[in-house]
């Protein structure tokens, strides 16, 4: 989420999620800290999708009930944000919908579409008029010549900003440090138009659901090898839906097929579409890889190309998809596959071609982690723009314009309230980092929960009770647990020392503390619950 701001009006543009390391367990979702925004709700005049993409529209079915602005986007990204919606039945959001190159308002401020080439269709970069220039946000975008769809990054839009003078340049840094030029589409639609003719069996090809051009390749491969194709899982399946129906895929009548007209076809005639690059247990790809599938089982033979990255996080979980894959006699080609896959992110050369179009007087490399800014920040200051205008900067942390023209300076301001919140079921930002961190603890330790009934005087009349989760396995450790129980029992022998339920509740702890350290070398979490008679 970024946000652009007059002293009269505010714009947001994009509202992405995140999605948790494994060391955030049982959280579903990340979704920015709105806290600026809410203070400043008067002045906020919309939120701008640059394109699709859940890290850029995911978050608002959280944020919308707080901001309740008009959404401006393109076709198929509503067309997507109304799908995604449809699940949170309570929204009837604002969705208005922009077209490439026709000037739109928000609020006092005048923002332009401008199409770039990414890997979803209808992804634009915004240019935003404001009294201190324009600036121009690229959105997530790649530079590429043959697009399955002909959408191209506009260059000649771009250049014609940059004629004018563009004050501010912020700019795509995922790739930044990738050194030459991603792989076109074009080339990828070949790769796959090989692999799925010269394929002997049954194929599956696996690919994120929302790169349509990428599925429209698959589709014609398969025409082409006189295959009908079966889609799996839910999101490849309703991607598949929305954008057949509104025409962003391309296939012959009967091109698809259902899963059940599918299992009656010989394994050379299927191409399935599954959903789950990431190695996702519940997807289609880990059910399938798993023999779990039920109407869809893998033989020896079939070849299964997974035509997408790994997202940092993600390897292990894609290797054991990998291995259970092979465990089938299944034959596997990834991205190391050269023209498998194609990166949706610019890389250095075409970073250095948008800052030759646009020749911004500012520059600040955004969408990326730091390590990307800072690569990002280098390369432009290889091409020619003065290290003094560049700006690196995290959440949080504004970058101001103040004067015109000639005078024009770019400062830091003072750092606003950011940051991440925890989605967690039907909880928004119930979990913060203290819970976190007991789940962690729980997951690495286990517990302890010992429970003891005393009278007024000290004297115990109940317990100690040990349970105990993911420590020993309690049937196979009664000795243990006995033992454990009485050294709780001994130190609260003396009744003098517990008539008070906390300093009673201390000793438990530091006994079974210790013990479970003497005795195990562990350190689960210890849980006393003191009851008074
Ligand atoms: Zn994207």
């Amino acid at each position: 989420m970024m946000v652009y701001e007059t002293e009269d009006d505010l714009v947001v543009i994009d509202c992405g999620v995140l999605f948790p390391s494994v060391d955030q367990p049982g959280i579903d979702y990340i979704i920015p800290d709105v806290t600026y925004l809410t203070a400043r709700r008067h002045k906020i005049r919309g939120i701008v999708l640059t394109h699709g993409h859940e890290d850029h529209l995911g978050a608002l079915p959280y944020v919308l009930p707080q901001l309740d602005v008009p959404v401006f986007g393109t076709r198929f990204t509503l067309a997507l944000l109304e799908s995604r919606l449809g699940e949170h039945k309570e929204l009837r959001p604002d969705l208005r919908l922009i077209q490439d190159h026709a000037p739109f308002k928000v609020g006092g401020l005048t923002v332009t579409a401008i199409p770039v080439a990414h890997s979803i269709p209808d992804a634009v970069a915004l240019a935003i008029d404001t009294p201190a220039g324009v600036i121009l946000h690229t959105g997530d975008f790649k530079v590429d010549d043959h697009p399955r769809d002909g959408r191209m990054t506009d260059k000649q839009a771009l250049s014609r900003l940059g004629d004018a003078g563009i004050v501010a340049l912020f700019s795509d840094s995922t790739n930044a440090g990738v050194p030459g030029h991603t792989t076109s589409e074009a080339v990828v639609a070949t790769t796959l138009a090989t692999l799925v003719a010269s394929a002997p069996h049954r194929v599956v090809v696996s690919a994120f659901s929302s790169n349509i051009h990428r599925l429209q390749s698959v589709v014609e491969a398969s025409e082409a090898a006189g295959r009908k194709v079966v889609a799996v899982g839910r999101s490849m399946q309703q991607n598949t839906q929305l954008a057949l129906e509104r025409g962003y895929l391309k296939a012959r009548f009967g091109a698809f097929v259902e899963l059940d007209q599918a299992q009656a076809l010989r394994r050379d005639r299927i191409t399935v579409l599954a959903s789950g690059t990431q190695g996702e247990p519940m997807s289609a790809l880990s059910r399938l890889a798993a023999g779990e599938h039920g109407q869809l089982q893998l033989e020896p033979g079939d070849r299964v190309i997974l035509s997408s990255r790994k997202i940092p996080g993600n390897e292990r979980a894609i290797g054991t998809l990998v291995n259970h894959l092979y465990r089938l006699g299944v034959e596997v080609l990834d991205d190391h596959t050269p023209g498998v896959h194609a990166s949706g992110h610019a890389c250095a050369d075409e970073q250095r071609e948008m800052l030759a179009l646009c020749r911004p007087r500012f520059f600040v490399p955004v969408h990326g982690e730091y390590r990307h800014l800072v690569r990002h920040a280098a390369l432009a200051r290889d091409s020619g723009v003065d290290a003094a205008r560049i700006c690196i900067v995290e959440d949080g942390q504004p970058v101001e314009l103040w004067g015109q023209g000639a005078d024009i300076r770019l400062v830091r301001g003072a750092a606003v309230q950011s940051g991440h919140v925890f989605v967690d079921g039907k909880g928004v930002g119930d979990v913060g980092e203290i819970v976190l961190r007991d789940r962690r603890v729980l997951a690495e330790t286990g517990m302890v929960l010992c429970v003891v009934i005393l009278r007024e005087d000290g004297t115990l009349v109940g317990g100690p009770d040990i349970v105990t989760r993911g420590v020993v396995h309690v049937d196979a450790n009664q000795e243990l647990l006995g033992r454990a129980t009485e050294a709780v029992r001994k130190v609260l022998g003396d009744p003098g020392d517990c008539r008070d339920a906390a300093n009673c509740a201390e000793k438990i702890r530091q006994t079974l503390r210790r013990f479970f350290r003497r005795e195990l070398d562990r350190r689960p979490l210890i849980l006393p619950v003191v009851m008074s008679m």
